[in-house]
């Protein structure tokens, strides 16, 4: 028979099949193995058409044979099979699905197909490993089969050939090894073993192969009873199934173990540790998809760096396209593993990218918002594990509420925690609320290292007095999260060492402080020239309660937001550290011994005293905040000298 040529466009086609759309070359088996899939989908369809109704999923199978001597990989099927002219439309002419006209012939059946192909490229994807290829084909209902052939572009040719069923093999003969590039290694059983699990884990037929098997060769009981005896081996050949066939995230829910879902979990998602929780989701209506999500128990221990890969893997079909889809879950969710299978995804020609995200992202809003409620409902009714979630990935929702702006604050508002001063239990912003005294106006907040410091703080005292609950804040996002989200249930939030407290105050204790204020206004001045610019002002405190002096920080940058930023700017080099600074108050309290010995000296004149007075008081303010003293060695000549 004659060589036919590929239509020109064909041509030209197949040349950037092979050189550019497909990335990575050993999705080959993944297309013909789904072609062979959707043949046997194909012969399922006609078989119970025509009223053969007692056929099974495992009446068909998909065999692969690797023959090294010969260096072909051949892949079999006993599905719908071609016509000769099947084989000149469908192999002859790139992009002429023969599976999308299928689809569509048969569009109004009641008969459930899976049907894989619609774009009639994958088949040109075997030439990026094959020099040749054949193609034995025999039609469902035809005694004759065909053979096809081609080395790539320069045609096919195709003539008459026997086989003994109905069905198709596809006959790889590899291309010649080169350096990098062993095509060989697609005749190893581990690597077809491997490749189909990973792509292909899921078709609905078995995939089969004959695999080489270890066994013990059986000895007589007088054999073993020596003292010598070894066990000897042998090798033979048995047919196994490579891939599982039926995805766990198709199964009923109620038919699934725990131990199923966390051993899958632990199979594929490289962690030792049982999930903290799964979420198995199906969903059926004009967007299908099922999503199998987990939770990890611990952080993953590459987490915080840059080996770390967020998303989901992706299957169309049952078919993987994608290992790590980032769309799928947005940046505060990074944490969560698992997969999402769609039938609905429209796929670009070469199945590695999404046509266009539009669907990609309706399944991605969903997920989100399927995840965030189940940790809601985990926080509500079983706090104890939640807890242990949130000290896992607490942050990274607090992250979320800070992120793009604020845009997703009010959707993770209440499933933050923080500690609280008075319970010393962790606490949703709505039980704090649920909590205020009724003269409590503010929402108040403490930021710092550790739950320890923040309970001494200065400025705790006041807080104890009133009674007030405060939130211990001590992740470096929290402040930023808070300001973020600006107020709750209308309730504004208060650092406790800022300068305005939106405490109430009487007018008698107002007018005291006025002239307290008035007396001691040289004495303060006093202060102010001898610290400079280091603060922006000084006032007599009336928080402080046990403790000589501490800082408020002006309407702005509070003080803990000035010491993150400062080392981000350290770090990244995009700001001068010294430029931030966030507005210090020093507060003295009048009634501590401290500020009397500092007004004694002022009385007296002692100008000298008194300026050491003043920076011994800023100094232990910065202390007292965990800022480093501009002059350690001027602080302990201060001491010495108050010690003489
Ligand atoms: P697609 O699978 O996207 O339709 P392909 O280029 O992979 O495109 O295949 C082209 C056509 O060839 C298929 O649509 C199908 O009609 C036919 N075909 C390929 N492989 C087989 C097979 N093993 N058995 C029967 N038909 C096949």
């Amino acid at each position: 028979m004659a060589k036919k040529q590929f239509q020109a466009e064909s041509k030209r086609l197949l040349d950037l099949m092979i050189h550019s759309i497909y990335t990575n070359r050993e999705i080959f088996l993944r297309e013909v193995i789904s072609n062979a899939s959707d043949a046997i989908d194909k012969r399922y369809f006609k078989e119970i058409e025509a009223g053969n109704t007692g056929l099974g999923r495992e009446d068909f199978e998909i065999r692969l044979t690797p023959n090294k001597e010969n260096r072909t990989l051949t892949i079999s099927d006993n599905g719908i099979g071609m016509t000769a002219e099947e084989l000149e439309n469908n192999l002859g002419i790139i992009a002429n699905s023969g599976s999308l006209q299928f689809k569509t012939d048969n569009a109004d059946s009641e008969i459930d197909t899976d049907i894989i192909g619609q774009f009639g490229v994958g088949f040109y994807s075997l030439f990026m490993v094959a020099k040749r290829i054949d193609v034995i084909s025999r039609a469902y209902g035809s005694e004759q089969a065909y053979r096809w052939t081609s080395e790539g572009a320069d045609g096919f040719e195709i003539e008459a050939d026997t086989r003994d069923e109905v069905g198709t093999d596809v006959i790889l003969t590899l291309r010649d090894d080169e350096d990098e590039d062993k095509y060989s290694d697609f005749l190893e059983e581990y690597r077809l073993r491997s490749l189909v699990r990973k792509y292909s884990d899921y078709i609905r037929y078995p995939i089969v192969m004959n695999c080489q098997k270890r066994r013990e060769v059986e000895a007589t009981e007088e054999e073993k009873a020596k003292e010598d005896y070894k066990p000897a081996y042998e090798t033979y050949f048995e047919d196994e199934r490579l891939n599982s066939m039926v995805p766990l995230w198709k199964k009923k829910k109620n038919e699934i173990s725990e131990e199923e879902y966390n051993s899958f979990y632990k199979d594929n998602f490289f962690d030792w540790n049982d999930p903290l929780k799964v979420i198995h989701t199906n969903v059926e209506g004009l967007l299908s998809y099922d999503a199998l999500l987990y939770i990890p128990s611990a952080v993953p221990f590459n987490f915080y760096t840059k080996d770390y890969q967020r998303g989901l893997r992706l299957y169309s079909s049952g078919v993987m396209i994608m290992e790590k889809c980032e769309d799928l879950l947005p940046d505060y969710l990074g944490f969560i593993n698992g997969l999402v299978d769609s039938e609905d995804l429209s796929l670009n020609i070469s199945r590695e990218m999404l046509q266009q995200n539009r669907q990609l992202m309706a399944i991605a809003q969903r997920l989100e918002k399927k995840i965030l409620e189940t940790l809601k409902d985990m926080l509500n009714k079983d706090r104890e594990t939640y807890l242990k979630f949130f000290e896992n990935f607490g942050i990274q929702l607090k992250y979320g509420m800070y992120e793009e702006y604020g845009r997703n604050k009010d959707k993770l508002k209440d499933l933050v925690l923080w500690r609280s001063s008075t319970t010393g239990e962790m606490t949703t912003l709505s039980e704090y609320v649920s909590r205020m005294t009724s003269d409590q106006k503010y929402i108040y907040y403490a930021v710092g290292e550790t739950k320890e410091k923040l309970l001494s703080m200065p400025q705790m005292d006041l807080f104890r007095e009133k009674g007030y609950e405060v939130l211990l804040c001590t992740d470096e996002i929290d402040e930023f999260a808070l300001m973020m989200l600006g107020n709750y249930e209308e309730k504004e939030f208060r650092n406790i060492a800022g300068s305005d407290l939106g405490l109430e105050q009487s007018e008698e204790e107002k007018k005291e402080m006025e002239e307290k204020t008035e007396a001691a206004k040289e004495l303060l001045a006093a202060v102010k020239e001898a610290l400079g610019d280091r603060i922006s002002s000084v006032i007599l405190s009336s928080r402080l309660k046990n403790h000589a002096v501490c800082f408020a920080a002006a309407e702005g940058l509070s003080l803990e937001m000035e010491k993150i930023l400062k080392a981000q700017a350290a770090l990244t080099g995009q700001a001068d550290p010294d430029e931030i600074k966030a507005d210090k108050i020093l507060e003295l309290n009048s009634e501590h011994p401290a500020y009397q010995a500092l007004a004694r000296a002022f009385e007296a004149g002692e100008t000298e005293t008194v300026k050491d007075y003043a920076f011994l008081l800023y100094d232990q303010a910065l202390l007292i905040e965990g800022m480093p003293i501009e002059d350690p060695n001027e602080f302990s000549e201060r001491i010495c000298r108050l010690m003489k």
